[in-house]
């Protein structure tokens, strides 16, 4: 493959849907690219932090903030980020031979001294490939030579990653935030001293958490994994999940970046403990992530401060695996909600139990916010709820949705597992009884108490039996009984008020071959990926029948994978050690086959192996039993953490600003855009605006909707993807008069590079309309190769007629009656005064394609032409 474009180049970004997914410039991007070549090439380690699906999922991953801060914290590291690039950019890059590029540099894969892959979901997996591929880096480890990159792994399913180990040179078991940076110092070592990969991957394995598949040979016996042998004899038999003892020692990212373009998840986000201590049977993050570890309230209002102050975000995330069991919920969520109070900021709590959260305190986060509540009942009959160990009750439920309703919630979300083990007709059918229970609650509230429609949504997903659970080893439904299971609920479940949603079967079916996989699975998944499959977490992109085709070419068959396991034989996993004991394990799946449960470890120990690390909430155990569950205090000592993050300037609490006032003061202001933010949509524009202001502490006015309120602010003439502008005139309302050349100096200090505002100015609150009504004209110049020419040919005095098709209508406007007036054209340059505003506006692209379509200008030669808006003209201005 030949170099022979950038991925970041004009002509690329110009024809793809989302050019703002691959430029970067976000807020608090880290860019080293200057320092960093001032380094010694021995001495610097370049590190690519790799995500294996599109911008918008990876950069909503708190493990890229975190990682991302850790590397860039150590001077003679650089750690990028790379996002497999979406469908229309790739097919660009296969056509035209572009290799995959990093976000911050635009520095080829190859030319990185270390990959590292972070994977959370096993259909990604020829998403890996295929980014290498883009790449032209050999997938196996062992054909890559030394001058490729190192090839890491890391994320929650590396507990079992055999079908995967082959393409990987090492990979990280456990929590990161500590290993990775150890791990690569030592590879910094061994690059200065000119060290050889093997040398480095022997030194590699003696540390806690990695594990280097290269060391193990597996073998098999009567189609099925027998055992590994050691090929490497200082590599250790067992592999050690790496454990981050005390959360309140270690980095948290409260400088994250901001992503400027809407991603799945966009909110600050304020992690409040790992762990779950419920054990849940089917739940692999339950076991993987034990014991349950917090971070002290002191140190999470601390977090918040520097989180909001650094990211001016309207929505923080309390994110856990189960949100509602944090110790210390009361004292968190009155502090929290005294903080961000009257500021605008929607607390969110995406990961609730309804047997443990307290009402009044959603009523008080949620505001009047009543979207949604989601419960998971997971099954439909107490006895298999049991078997799972999911230890709520149908009356917790019902009094859970009894409370809500009458607190003015209508839709209720269920989430319900289908193919659960043990699982009989009747607990299916116990799944269609529940919803309806649920919709008797609502019917039997007065009917003054409920002013909307219910709306129950059952949610189904299938069971999929993952390593390092109880569950392990037992049978997986095939995608027949699924669509049998399906169909019966949605027999029993007709009525409008309830709605039906299921997951693909067959994803389901092969996601569960590669939870359980070895590593013949390597060249399947491999064949996989040469059939076509490239983005297979994506409905659309997957196919089932590639992989069967793929699995029966390699010998194989997914019944092979998803069938059941004999207790007694060997694991693809079993030399990975996550902490949790087999023998706990083995005691869970007996338990659940009698259909009895296990404490929670707030309630009760069960000592599942954890006891040994002595941290956590396992430390409670040795201290005294636990009589009440609630409220319990786990951490009392909250250590400082250290400050990687430079204060704000302006120390004024985040609180105390953006109070809404009776009276207001109407700003005019004028920016500037060039570089990455000129590939921003205009609501993303919108959106990073308010986030800016948001940091610079601007005492924004806020619309009185009770909905959704937003910053009082409309920009004139919204721009276009690919335009940069000069001079481009917004509005927005103060609640307090401020010192203009001040606050200006603060916002343009918190917005991202290419991002400016030039002149800001009071005016006249009480004149007259909105800014949009009053844009006349445009001043537009376009510069590139033969531009000036072709408009010299066009538009020659006679009527310019373009076929403009919006929302399936087309209609022809004249685009020589739009242009007012030359300014000046010369070959490669011509600059308009054109038409502006919602009565009648000249769009540049239109003005391009127009020369396109008169054959005077190609559509390569139109891609690469810079478009500048250099002035929005307003009616009471003149030109
Ligand atoms: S409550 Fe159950 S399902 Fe949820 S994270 Fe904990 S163990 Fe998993
Ligand atoms: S050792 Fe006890 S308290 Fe600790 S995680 Fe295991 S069961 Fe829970």
């Amino acid at each position: 493959m030949t170099n022979v474009k950038k991925m970041q180049s004009r002509a690329v970004l110009g024809r793809v849907e989302k050019p703002s997914r691959y430029t970067g410039g976000e807020w608090n991007q880290i860019d080293k690219t200057e320092s960093f070549t001032k380094l010694a090439k021995a001495e610097r380690l370049h590190v690519a932090f790799c995500f294996p699906d599109i911008y918008e999922i990876g950069m909503s991953n708190l493990a890229l903030q975190i990682l991302y801060q850790a590397i860039n914290a150590r001077a003679k590291m650089f750690c990028e980020r790379v996002f497999m690039p979406a469908v229309d950019m790739r097919e660009i890059m296969q056509a035209e031979d572009i290799l995959l590029e990093s976000i911050e540099s635009g520095t080829p894969l190859s030319d990185f001294d270390v990959l590292a892959f972070s994977l959370h979901y096993e259909l990604s997996y020829t998403a890996v490939l295929e980014m290498l591929a883009l790449a032209a880096i050999p997938f196996y480890a062992a054909e890559r030579e030394e001058s490729h990159p190192l090839i890491i792994a890391g994320g929650p399913i590396t507990c079992n990653l055999e079908p995967m180990a082959d393409f990987f040179d090492l990979i990280l078991l456990g929590e990161g935030e500590t290993v990775l940076p150890e791990l690569l110092e030592l590879y910094s070592e061994f690059k200065q001293q000119a060290g050889s990969r093997a040398a480095f991957l022997r030194a590699a394995s003696g540390l806690e958490g990695i594990y280097v598949p290269g060391f193990y040979k597996p073998f098999y016996s009567e189609n099925s994994f027998a055992g590994l042998s050691i090929l490497e004899p200082s590599a250790p038999s067992v592999v050690k999940r790496r454990l981050e003892p005390n959360l309140d020692d270690i980095i948290y990212p409260v400088k994250p970046l901001v992503p400027s373009l809407e991603v799945v998840h966009d909110r600050a986000v304020l992690e409040l403990f790992r762990g779950c201590s419920r054990g849940c049977r089917f739940c692999q993050a339950g076991y993987i992530y034990r014991p349950v570890r917090e971070r002290s309230v002191p140190t999470l209002l601390e977090y918040t401060e520097k989180l909001l102050a650094a990211t001016g975000s309207d929505e923080l995330g309390l994110l856990s695996l189960s949100t509602s069991d944090y110790s210390k919920r009361n004292e968190l969520m009155t502090a929290l909600i005294e903080k961000t109070a009257d500021c605008h900021v929607n607390l969110s709590l995406p990961s609730l139990r309804l047997d443990s959260f307290d009402f009044s305190l959603m009523e008080q986060v949620s505001g009047t916010r009543k979207a949604g509540l989601t419960f998971a009942p997971e099954a439909g009959t107490q006895r298999l709820r049991n078997v799972v160990n999911k230890n709520i009750t149908e009356e917790d439920l019902l009094e859970a949705c009894n409370i809500a309703f009458n607190g003015g919630w209508s839709n209720i979300k269920l989430y319900f597992m289908l193919g659960l083990p043990t699982e009989t007709e009747e607990d299916v059918r116990g799944i269609a009884d529940l919803c309806w229970k649920v919709l008797q609650v609502w019917s039997d509230i007065p009917h003054e108490n409920r002013p909307r429609k219910p709306k129950i949504t059952a949610s189904i997903s299938f069971f999929i039996p993952k390593p390092w659970t109880p569950f392990q080893w037992v049978e997986q439904i095939t995608p027949v009984q699924m669509k049998e299971r399906v169909q019966l609920l949605t027999e029993l479940l007709r009525d409008r008020r309830i709605s039906l949603q299921w997951h693909d079967y067959e994803s389901s079916r092969i996601e569960g071959v590669l939870a359980r996989g070895d590593r013949r699975l390597a060249p399947v998944i491999e064949k996989a990926w040469q059939k076509g499959s490239f983005l297979d977490a994506w409905h659309e992109y997957f196919s089932a029948e590639r992989w069967d085709q793929a699995l029966q070419e390699c010998g194989l068959n997914s019944h092979d994978y998803t069938r059941e396991r004999d207790t007694k034989t060997v694991l693809p996993w079993d030399h990975m050690d996550i902490r949790v004991s087999k023998r706990f394990l083995l005691k869970e799946l007996e338990l659940a086959l009698e259909e009895k449960t296990t404490s929670s470890c707030m309630d009760l120990c069960s000592y599942c192996g954890l006891q040994k690390d002595q941290c956590g909430i396992c430390l409670q155990w040795q201290r005294k039993p636990l009589s009440n569950s609630a409220d319990k205090t786990i951490f009392t000592d909250p250590s400082a953490v250290e400050n990687y993050i430079t204060e704000p300037d302006d120390k004024k609490s985040f609180s105390e600003n953006n109070k809404k006032a009776a009276e207001t003061f109407k700003l005019r202001l004028f920016y500037e855009r060039c570089g990455a933010p000129v590939y921003l949509a205009h609501l993303d524009m919108m959106r990073l605006f308010e986030r800016a202001l948001s940091r610079a502490h601007w005492p924004l006015a806020w619309s009185e909707q009770a909905y959704n309120p937003r910053p009082l602010m409309v920009f004139a003439l919204p721009v276009g993807c690919g335009i940069e502008t000069r001079y481009e005139p917004f509005e927005l309302e103060l609640t307090e008069k401020i010192d203009l050349n001040t606050a200006l100096t603060t916002l343009n200090f918190n917005l991202p590079p290419g991002l400016s505002v030039r002149h800001a100015e009071y005016i006249d609150f009480n004149r007259r309309k909105s800014i949009m009504s009053l844009v006349e004209a445009a001043d537009y110049e376009f510069i590139g190769s033969g531009v000036g020419s072709a408009y010299k040919k066009v538009f020659t005095g006679d009527p310019v007629i373009f076929l403009r098709t919006r929302k399936g209508k087309s209609r022809e406007i004249d685009l020589a009656a739009q242009i007012l007036q030359t300014k000046n054209v010369s070959e490669d340059k011509v600059r308009v005064i054109s038409v502006a505003g919602s009565q009648d506006n000249m769009r540049p692209d239109n003005f391009l394609q127009s020369l396109q379509d008169r054959g005077t200008l190609t559509q390569e030669s139109v891609s690469n032409i810079q478009v500048i808006r250099h002035a929005v003209f307003l009616s009471e201005e003149c030109f």
